[in-house]
Parts: C-alpha cells; sequence; structure tokens
C-alpha cells in the first residue's frame, strides 16, 4: 500500500499549563490533544478518498476550496479548515504574551483602526457577537490592507482570499471548562496570551 503524504498534529510549541491562569491547562490539553487532532483525521481520511489532492498544501487546498471535489468539499472545509486555524492559534499565543504590538505592525493597526484599544475592541466584539461557532480575525486582505471580521464554524480567511494573521477562536470547546458561558471574560484575557512578535512576522510575509 503506498501511503500518501498524511497531515499531521504539530506539538504544542510550550507547556498545556503555559498560558495559565488566561486558558487553563485542561483545556489546552482537550483541545491539542482532541479536537485538534480530530481536525487532521478527519481531513486525512477525507483525502484519502481524492489521491490527487495528497500532494497539494493545506494552504493551497483552502485558498482554492472551491476546486475540491463536491464529495469531500465539506469535510475538507471544515477539518481543513480546523487543522489550519489550530495551527496557527497555538503559535500566535505564548506564555508572558506582551500586550501590544511593536513596529511596522502597531503603525498598520494605527491607521487602519484609529488606535489599538479601537482594533482590540472590534476584535474582541466581533467574537462576542458571532452566534454559535467560529473564529475572530485580524487579516491582510486582497489589496494588502489589513481588516477584522468572523467567520462561522471552521471557516478559513483564506477561502475568502485572505492571509490571517490573528485568529481568536471562540468555540466554547476554547473556554468553557473555565469561563462557562462567560465568553467576554474569555476574550477579555487571552489578549494577555497574545504573540505578537510571531503576529508581525507573519503580517511582514502576507506583504512580502
Ligand atoms: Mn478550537
Amino acid at each position: 500500500e503506498k501511503h500518501l503524504m498524511a497531515h499531521t498534529l504539530p506539538a504544542l510549541p510550550y507547556a498545556y499549563n503555559a498560558l495559565e491562569p488566561f486558558i487553563d491547562e485542561l483545556t489546552m490539553q482537550i483541545h491539542h490533544d482532541k479536537h485538534h487532532q480530530a481536525y487532521v483525521t478527519n481531513l486525512n481520511n477525507a483525502l484519502a478518498n481524492v489521491p490527487e489532492l495528497a500532494e497539494k498544501s493545506l494552504e493551497s487546498l483552502l485558498r482554492d476550496i472551491a476546486s475540491v471535489p463536491d464529495s469531500i468539499r465539506t469535510a475538507v472545509r471544515n477539518n481543513g479548515g480546523g487543522h489550519h486555524n489550530h495551527t496557527m492559534f497555538w503559535e500566535i499565543m505564548a506564555p508572558g504574551g506582551r500586550g501590544e504590538p511593536t513596529g511596522a505592525l502597531a503603525e498598520a493597526i494605527a491607521s487602519a483602526f484609529g488606535s489599538f484599544a479601537d482594533f482590540k475592541a472590534k476584535v474582541t466584539q466581533n467574537g462576542v457577537t458571532r452566534f454559535g461557532s467560529g473564529w475572530s480575525w485580524l487579516v491582510v486582505d486582497g489589496n494588502h490592507k489589513l481588516a477584522v471580521y468572523s467567520t462561522a464554524n471552521q471557516d478559513s480567511p483564506l477561502m475568502d482570499g485572505h492571509t490571517p494573521l490573528l485568529g481568536i477562536d471562540v468555540w466554547e470547546h476554547a473556554y468553557y471548562l473555565k469561563y462557562q458561558n462567560r465568553r467576554p471574560d474569555y476574550l477579555a484575557a487571552w489578549w494577555s496570551t497574545v504573540n505578537w512578535d510571531e503576529i508581525a512576522k507573519r503580517f511582514a510575509s502576507a506583504l512580502a
């Protein structure tokens, strides 16, 4: 049996308890080891039915989701989106995350949204008001401009022609153990986990 190139779960880049007290250890463990793993497994299972897609990168599958065959498009959308979104989510957080961006990213945020505080309020509001499950995003759009919006389920900004820089998971599995129904409290705490250096790197490469 020929083994197809499979997508794999990346290791969490820090300990499960590293984001305490903002995100608790058990949530991180279940979120990474169970939820993210399930997206990877289900993506691989879907792609096994369409071997000609095996060599395509996840990013190109999502950017060109319309060309994925009908038979597996929903599975790739949900599980490929879930894999890509979570891989980024772990990387844009870090223990001892700093409160604010610096340099070119800080200037671009101020110019697009008025101030860092206004930007943060918009992204928070988009997360609070996303009905059901989804993500609140900062993206670089097709015109190389910063934009904020939210998506449902595991839909990726790549499917809309954008490049995601920051995404906040607002699925209940991301916060319910610690925050229960208080999504706004989770969102307020989340800003203390942000790895702005990683986001600045993604901003630079999106513009390159
Ligand atoms: Mn999640």
